[in-house]
């Protein structure tokens, strides 16, 4: 991989907050590189770090140690720079509690340069999120505020974008313009690095995942090849009721786990082929076959498992 095709190049980095007995340790050495053009989600529980990442690459907070990057620039001693050319929620948000968001709107464009188009961007992402900009930020309800810091942060159509967990709290339409937005994004060759805790959001709109967990970054994966992993849910419907056996018969099989049941069905978690499986069935009668695609969740919790048989 070329350093070039990389916007974001994080090496080491760490954060530890408090002292003494109240040390957290937030961020542990995290390595990281995101790439030109990809939209990455940097997914992982409440508590996991990823605020304190995001914190640390628009220089809210100091590092404890390590170092990043962006388009080349030093997070630290460039962060004027970085920020002039990136979009991310601002964090001022809460101390312009009695403006309107046209007059927050046409304050950061005039910073930003060239008002005008901005301002008339602005006006085209709100009506697209369903933002009404005669509000004052006081006034706004949470959903409304977050609608607020996306319009400030992409009016500009930035070449990267940085955003924590942009999606809480709106609605599902809104959260679809969003990805719609995410798509544009995405076919103008622009960057986008976004927290999540919501695996479907991440699975629905970004090309990379890195997952985060405890402050350590514990897999970055294409989300392609995440959710390409060999195991299915299966869950058999028998017409009239689960055939005698079968269930310990299923517990006892290698490729199969999580099995359950259900009245005349049965769930289980499967690994490769379905020959072993339908021969255990036999002669029963199957009204009914779902089979289920892993989820991120699934994959997600297999990382976890995996980590804690470690
Ligand atoms: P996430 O965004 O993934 O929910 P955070 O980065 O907010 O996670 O938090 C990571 C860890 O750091 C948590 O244990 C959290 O309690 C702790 N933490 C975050 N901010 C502070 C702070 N200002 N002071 C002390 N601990 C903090």
């Amino acid at each position: 991989m070329m350093a070039s095709d990389s916007v974001i190049e994080i090496t080491g980095l760490s954060k530890t907050y408090g002292s003494g007995k109240n040390q957290t340790l937030a961020l542990d050495r995290l390595d990281l590189s995101v790439l030109r053009g990809e939209i990455f989600g940097y997914l992982g529980p409440n508590g996991a770090g990823k605020t304190t990442t995001i914190r640390l690459l628009l220089d809210l907070i100091r590092p404890s140690a390590g170092s990043a990057s962006i388009f080349g620039l030093d997070i630290r001693a460039d962060s004027v720079e970085i920020r002039r050319r990136i979009g991310f929620f601002p964090a001022e948000l809460s101390l312009w509690e009695g403006r309107t968001g046209d007059q927050i709107i046409h304050y950061v464009a005039s910073v930003r340069g060239d008002t005008r188009s901005i301002a008339k961007h602005a006006d085209e992402l709100a009506e697209r999120l369903d933002l009404d900009t005669t509000k004052r930020v006081r006034d706004l309800s949470s959903g409304n505020k977050r609608k607020l810091g996306l319009v400030i942060g992409m009016m500009h159509s930035p070449e990267l974008l940085i955003l924590d967990e942009p999606t809480g709290g709106l609605d599902p339409l809104v959260q679809q313009t969003f990805h719609t937005m995410m798509d544009e994004y995405r076919a103008k060759g622009k960057t986008v690095f976004l927290s999540s805790h919501v695996l479907s959001e991440v699975q629905a709109i970004c090309d990379r995942v890195g997952i985060l967990r405890d402050g350590e970054l514990k897999a970055v994966e294409s989300v392609e090849k995440i959710t390409d992993v060999e195991f299915h849910w299966v869950d058999v419907g028998f017409r009239d009721a689960i055939p005698a056996g079968l269930q310990q018969t299923l517990e006892g099989m290698p490729s199969i786990t999580d099995v359950s049941t259900n009245g005349a069905r049965v769930r289980m978690r499967m690994i490769g082929d379905f020959d072993p499986l339908l021969r255990a069935i036999g002669a029963g009668y199957v009204e009914s076959l779902h089979i289920e695609e892993p989820t991120l969740e699934d994959i997600f919790l297999a990382y976890y498992s995996g980590d804690k048989e470690n």
